[in-house]
């Protein structure tokens, strides 16, 4: 039903009109066909009856997050964030909105490529003093960068002692593969699971790197935790890698 009505949106109005107006459009279809009480997303704060089927996991038709967007704000829930310094990179869009109306200028959202963020970092080496940010959430960006160890050194530094991370990566099984030269989309997809990733991360290993940085690492297999996942759309096989400095 939802591809239906994006059919009808698509046959009606030119794309380039949908596109500039896509969270609106999202809205008029999450009103029409998914009011509900079934499901609740903790990103837009709407209930629902049903998430949608995608590819990529079950969407939120008012918001379109993912279920790693939705659990980390139920984590974020529970940090009761008020005045704390938090670097944020490649929000989603309405979790961005939300944090932004909550911390105001406390809250630096980051995307080095996209126009929707007040701040565009290069995670290899940023303009921030040392010890500045009390949580840095850091989701599907260390498997883009060419140099993840600079990276990993640059969170590091920049975090307060006693700061928080919530890092997520994908795992895969066996032996993390990477090659940061490898500039074949194809290969990139074979190798890497996606066109533009430079590394597909083992999960010890990648806990590994962190370590050798000077984090404390805890990965969180969210399977583990009293959670309602139906409820809120998660997906049971995600894993949070939760770091101290
Ligand atoms: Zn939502």
């Amino acid at each position: 039903m939802y591809k239906l009505l994006k059919n009808i949106l698509f046959a009606l109005l030119p794309k380039k009109v949908i596109y500039a107006n896509e969270a609106f459009f999202r809205k008029v279809i999450y009103s029409i066909k998914y009011k509900g009480n079934n499901h609740l997303c903790p990103v837009c704060e709407k209930k629902i009856s049903t998430f949608v089927k995608a590819e990529t996991g079950l969407l939120c038709p008012n918001c379109g997050s993912l279920p790693r967007t939705r659990l980390l704000k139920l984590k974020l829930n529970e940090l009761n964030l008020t005045t704390q310094k938090v670097l944020h990179f490649s929000p989603h869009r309405e979790l961005q909105k939300g944090l932004t109306q909550r911390l105001n200028s406390h809250y630096y959202a980051s995307d080095y490529l996209g126009s929707l963020t007040p701040y565009h970092f290069d995670i290899q080496n940023m303009s921030i003093e040392n010890d500045f940010f009390d949580i840095i959430i850091c989701y599907h960006v260390l498997e883009h960068v060419p140099d993840d160890k600079k990276s990993m050194e640059e969170l590091y530094r920049i975090m307060k002692p006693n700061g928080m991370g919530l890092f997520q990566v994908p795992f895969k099984n066996g032996p993390t593969v990477e090659d940061p030269n490898e500039k074949d989309p194809k290969i990139r997809l074979e190798k890497f699971g996606q066109e533009d990733h430079l590394r597909w991360y083992n999960l010890e290993d990648f806990c590994g790197r962190l370590k050798n940085v000077g984090f404390k690492v805890n990965p969180i297999k969210i399977k583990t935790l009293e959670l309602k996942f139906d409820f809120f759309g998660l997906n049971e096989e995600e894993t949070i890698i939760e770091v101290r400095k």
